[in-house]
């Protein structure tokens, strides 16, 4: 499989940037760590990059992963109709989705650890749905990340959760992002003001560009916050262009609830 990969870090090939340039910003972004007082990344109390109760609170969020489908109206049919299975480690709320949105667009780079244990913890229970069989061997394909948002950031978030994936999950960088500007600018949850709608015409704008799968080996879409589902259906266009088969899906966070949650959504700010 010439285009797969055991789980490594995916930045020279997602940013396409020289590797003295990822190198400056990987100190950047450790000297910005040694000026700045330590600040917890979901509440902003001082001393500690994550305080020990936003900790609990993280940990509990992402204590049951879950199935998300129900809640993405724009995700791709499979077989009989039905929308492709995803699996999220927890609901985009709260302490979550501060987590996720300080490792995005914060430099909240330490959160790495726990939120990579949280997508692995994910990907281990798509292995094992019953529904979902050919997960146990899939390729894992993340939504490739634009070279404007790795400027921006100096990483790209998804990849540096992936790239925390161990063996025997094989990661595939067929599907590069297109030209232009991010897909963090066109869709996503940092789009406060957004509505579905919009959020699901950014997306379809949005086409990553399909190299070469394994003929009909099956994928599992990485992302990291499912909304409409329109970027996972994106990715799965350039996946089956690409030579690829998407059986289903792992996310680290879902704005839905899970199915047998009755609580309304709060503190996510996303519509
Ligand atoms: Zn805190």
């Amino acid at each position: 499989m010439p285009h797969a990969r055991a789980a490594e870090p995916l930045l020279e090939s997602d940013s396409g940037l020289p590797a003295a340039r990822r190198a400056i910003a990987a100190l950047g972004a450790a000297f910005v760590d040694l000026v700045l007082p330590a600040e917890c990344a979901v509440c902003a109390a001082p001393g500690h990059r994550l305080c020990a109760p936003c900790r609990l609170d993280l940990d509990a969020a992402l204590a049951r992963p879950f199935r998300a489908e129900h809640g993405a109206a724009a995700l791709p049919l499979g077989p009989g109709g039905v929308p492709l299975p995803v699996v999220a480690a927890g609901r985009y709320a709260d302490a979550l989705a501060a987590a996720v949105l300080a490792f995005k667009d914060h430099h909240g780079l330490h959160l790495r650890a726990v939120l990579g244990e949280a997508l692995c913890r994910s990907a281990a229970v798509a292995r094992l749905a019953p529904d979902v069989p050919e997960a146990a061997h899939a390729l894992l394909v993340p939504v490739p990340g634009g070279a404007a948002g790795f400027r921006r950031r100096g990483y790209d978030p998804l990849a540096e959760l992936v790239r925390a994936l161990p063996a025997p999950w094989v990661v595939s960088d067929a599907v590069r992002a297109p030209r232009g500007p991010g897909r963090a600018r066109r869709v996503g949850p940092s789009h406060a003001g957004a509505g579905s709608a919009q959020r699901r015409r950014r997306a379809r704008r949005w086409r990553p560009v399909p190299g070469r799968l394994p003929a009909g080996a099956p994928v599992l879409l990485v992302d990291d916050v499912l909304t409409t589902g329109a970027t996972l259906g994106a990715l799965a266009e350039a996946v089956r262009r690409a030579g690829g088969r998407p059986v289903g899906a792992v996310v680290l966070a879902a704005v839905a609830p899970p199915a047998d949650d009755p609580g309304p959504v709060t503190g996510a700010g996303v519509g």
